[in-house]
């Protein structure tokens, strides 16, 4: 069993090969991407945040409008942090936007207007572990140090038919060695961006295009007609699912809305007051309690207006919304950190999780 990357059969001459191939067709064929224009670090770092857990084709507009907004680090970290996550409405995985929010502010009260240069500073911005601060070093500026994202430990496994798992701390580390070995040290930057390209376009998950592949001779799993078994599978677990239900409660032409609180999913977030429904507790009484805890509201729960089905990262929800009638009480925020009545126009002001936001739009076409 390999112990370490040095144990594998990597060959000088190898290695020289494969980063040659590998920045030729980099040069050549990679996508032309909004961050790739750019050496600035704060603009990588809203990328590679950004892109963890999302897909290039998603992120592009919302890098753009976030930079159209935020054109620096200071700007970003002037910026009510609600204005950030109206921003970032929709992308999901919110502590991202609070975290990156907060990173801003502390560069900036640490280190003036200069984003930190050295890789343990870059670690400690909030947010940011090993994978990202290695990107930002590397590419914004040049320090020959290797990223391994889910792309690149996908590329190694192949290439190099490496048998263990690469998701195991001893995998992670191994293919991390393997990594620096491999990396390009006169352009550390383009050579990981070119790592990651090669697994996002071609070696990609399901169906690697080997025939289009510049390091095809080079790969040991390709050789040996073993591609399918790398990386070493897993078995998922399926996802938890959630049964909610939620409350538009009308005041005249008002509605309430409630803010989640900061730390947990979705935290930061408005949503209309609601939560688990128990067992043994219809709907309808779930929205009654649930208002009354959160808010300390009365409501007359009255007839269904949509049942939504939503998978986030982690779970699955079906939300069961309800109208509600205002009896009596003033809303405060007791199982949450705030709680207003607004219009139904003025619900775009607000960022709110997807599923509350499938609420919002037939709320809108009806009133349209
Ligand atoms: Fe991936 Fe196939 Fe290229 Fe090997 S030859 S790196 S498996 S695309």
């Amino acid at each position: 069993m390999t112990t370490s990357a040095a144990e594998m059969d990597i060959s000088r001459s190898w290695v020289v090969e494969l980063r040659t191939r590998l920045r030729t067709w980099y040069d050549a064929d990679s996508r032309e991407l909004p961050w790739r224009q750019t050496g600035d670090p704060y603009r990588i770092w809203v990328s590679e945040i950004m892109l963890q857990q999302t897909q290039v084709i998603t992120v592009i507009d919302y890098y753009q409008r976030f930079i159209a907004a935020f054109p620096s680090i200071e700007h970003l970290a002037a910026a009510p942090q609600a204005r950030v996550l109206k921003l970032w409405e929709g992308l999901g995985y919110y502590a991202r936007a609070r975290n990156l929010h907060k990173g801003a502010c502390e560069i900036v009260s640490r280190h003036g207007n200069g984003f930190p240069r050295d890789l343990s500073e870059i670690r400690r911005i909030p947010g940011v572990g090993a994978y990202t601060a290695a990107a930002i070093a590397s590419i914004a500026f040049s320090e020959k140090v290797a990223v391994v994202d889910g792309n690149v430990s996908r590329v190694l496994c192949r290439t190099l038919r490496f048998s263990g798992d690469p998701r195991s701390s001893s995998g992670v580390k191994i293919l991390t060695e393997a990594a620096q070995m491999l990396l390009d040290p006169d352009a550390p930057g383009e050579h990981n961006q070119a790592m990651m390209e090669l697994g996002a376009l071609i070696c990609n998950p399901r169906s690697p295009a080997c025939g289009r592949c510049p390091v095809e001779t080079l790969c040991a799993a390709r050789s040996a007609g073993e591609v399918k078994l790398y990386p070493l599978k897993r078995s998922s677990k399926s996802k938890p699912h959630r049964n909610i239900a939620a409350a538009l409660i009308w005041k005249g032409d008002l509605l309430l809305i409630a803010r989640r609180p900061e730390n947990g999913l979705l935290g930061g977030l408005w949503e209309f007051p609601g939560g688990k429904i128990e067992k043994n507790e219809t709907p309808q009484q779930a929205v009654g309690r649930e208002v009354l805890e959160e808010t300390g509201l009365k409501v007359k729960v009255k007839d269904l207006f949509q049942t939504v089905e939503h998978g986030y990262s982690h779970f699955s929800i079906t939300m069961q919304v309800y109208h509600c009638e205002y009896l009596s009480g003033s809303p405060q925020p007791y199982g949450c950190t705030d709680v207003r009545w607004v219009r139904v126009a003025e619900l775009d002001d607000f960022a709110f999780p997807k599923a509350n936001r499938i609420i919002i739009d037939r709320l809108m076409e009806l009133q349209s």
